[in-house]
């Protein structure tokens, strides 16, 4: 409807205009010039009937302007200069006011736009982030968190890894699998215990868990932890995990950290599964 008013306009009101209002001695170019911004702002999205548009207002005034002597004994002459200041100032007036109404409503869709595109943004850095089954972080936002730890040595990381799971999945199905997976990792998340707490999928069935915490309270906030798990299958089984803990050293990197603590993993596992190793406790 806009994009129609704008063509009339264009093509037959502004000419017309032109014609009552003593052509380049009148306000019709100020007139253009307001079409110009208006379908400028309204085609935004559309470039390609952006530059029609532009041809259409480049060309018309144009060969108005240029054509301006043969086409004079149809150009309406003012009668005195009062009537013509008049008009200029009355379309001057319209032309101010359409200008500021027009670069309101740009600055509005900027700021629409820019709010939708910081809340993509947002939406996008929280996917990439994020496991997709679990919801916690995924192993790349693990360690960048990681990284930005300046002294390490006051916390503790863990690798848990559910007991007997290929055992689990191949009794119940994947779906059943999955689902366990989704309630421990939402236990981990109610571990927080006030101090500085990161947990993370590791990938399959294994998580890390980064404690702002000494060892010895560490251990026993996951053995407190792994005993109230209360994770059963479908057979009313308890579903357990075996752990792994070291204490960091101030600037230990996140692969040498998981490979000291894989290493007790494997220990908690032979030693039975359903258990913690840590330098402190267990060796
Ligand atoms: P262990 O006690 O020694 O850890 O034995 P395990 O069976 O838990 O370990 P194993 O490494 O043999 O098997 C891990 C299984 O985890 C195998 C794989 O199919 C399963 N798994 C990995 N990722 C997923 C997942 O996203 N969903 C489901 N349902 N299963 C997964
Ligand atoms: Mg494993
Ligand atoms: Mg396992």
């Amino acid at each position: 409807m806009s994009l129609l008013f704008l063509v009339i306009a264009i093509v037959f009101v502004l000419p017309a205009n032109w014609f009552y209002n003593g052509g380049s001695a009148g306000p019709t170019l100020l007139l253009y010039l307001i079409a110009a911004f208006y379908f400028s702002f309204l085609l935004a999205d559309y470039p390609k009937s952006r530059y029609f548009f532009t041809m259409l207002i480049i060309v018309i005034p144009a060969g108005l302007v240029f054509s301006e002597t043969s086409l004079q004994p149809w150009i309406y002459s003012y009668p005195n200069v009062q009537a013509k200041q008049l008009d200029i100032w009355v379309s001057y007036a319209v032309t101010v006011g359409m200008s500021i109404f027009i670069m309101k409503m740009y600055g509005k869709r900027y700021r629409l736009q820019r709010e939708k595109s910081e809340r993509l943004a947002q939406q996008l850095r929280v996917l990439a982030e994020t496991d997709s089954l679990t919801k916690l972080y995924n192993r790349s936002a693990f360690a960048q968190l990681y990284n930005n730890i300046n002294d390490k040595s006051d916390y503790s990381l863990a690798i848990l890894d559910l007991d007997n799971f290929k055992l689990l999945n191949d009794t119940y199905g994947h779906q059943c699998g999955d689902e366990v997976l989704v309630t421990f990792a939402k236990r981990l998340r109610t571990i927080n215990e006030d101090e500085e707490f990161l947990v993370a999928r590791y990938g399959g069935e294994e998580f890390l868990i980064l404690l702002k915490q000494p060892l010895q309270k560490a251990f026993s906030i996951l053995d407190a932890f792994r005993q109230n798990l209360n994770l059963y299958d479908p057979q009313a089984k308890k579903v357990t995990f075996s752990a792994g803990l070291v204490p960091l050293t101030q600037n230990e990197t996140l692969l040498s950290a998981i490979h000291r603590a894989d290493i007790k993993l494997y220990k908690a596992k032979s030693q039975g599964r359903n258990c913690g190793v840590s330098t402190l406790f267990r060796t």
